[in-house]
């Protein structure tokens, strides 16, 4: 499956927000939007101020900063968006609850993970099950009540049982509910807007692809 292999510092820098792309680094002083918040590039550094984007170049960005929050290429991202249009309600909300239910996602919101990309390998190496059965999909979309588990024999994983100790630190949203003693979580509703509390303009998006 195709995927970004360059730096993740660098996407952030290119949005000009923090995307929490790389675990506990992204909380320290060590982050390159604290430490080089300018464009990456050979002539990044004289661009002191960022142009003031409108149009479509507002529109643009919003969506490559979606995208690269949730790690999810054009093609698959497309194919979200097609899917919300369909459904009834507000487009913008729907593709960002598409984007949540994730099983990745999950998995990084629960605190399994420190960052969506490790959440994404996890998921492929077979650490997690939903509902009792072993997914090994990212991209799986989870349902209200699911039950989604670390595998017995994944308990022990090191970098599983630090996360969760990390995880006390930091806020489970609502939707969600996490019994990290037994190393499982679960969906108790579909997220909501308000629930969201990144700062993306979804609109922006719904504007770009309805042209
Ligand atoms: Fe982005 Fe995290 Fe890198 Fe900071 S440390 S630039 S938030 S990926």
């Amino acid at each position: 499956m195709a995927r970004y292999t360059g730096s993740v510092c660098r996407l952030c820098r290119r949005e000009g927000i923090k995307l929490f792309l790389k675990g506990q680094r992204c909380f320290t002083e060590k982050c390159a939007i604290e430490k080089r918040n300018f464009v990456p590039g050979e002539h990044g550094r004289n661009v002191r101020v960022r142009r003031k984007l409108v149009g479509y170049g507002l529109q643009l960005r919003e969506k490559q900063k979606v995208k690269r929050m949730y790690g999810v290429l054009e093609k698959q991202f497309r194919r979200y968006f097609e899917k919300a249009a369909r459904k009834k309600g507000i487009t913008g909300t729907l593709l960002m609850q598409l984007l949540e239910r994730r099983l990745d996602n999950i998995v990084y919101r629960l605190g399994f993970a420190s960052s969506r990309n490790q959440a994404r390998q996890f998921v492929r190496h077979g650490h997690f099950q939903v509902n009792s059965r072993k997914t090994t999909i990212p991209s799986y979309l989870v349902s209200k009540g699911d039950e989604i588990a670390v595998r017995p024999k994944s308990q022990e994983n090191v970098l599983i049982k630090s996360n969760l100790e990390d995880v006390l630190g930091r806020v489970v949203p609502g939707w969600l509910e996490l019994d990290g003693q037994n190393f499982k979580g679960q969906v108790l509703e579909l997220p909501q807007r308000e629930d969201l509390t990144i700062p993306i303009e979804e609109s922006l998006i719904v504007e770009l692809y309805s042209k």
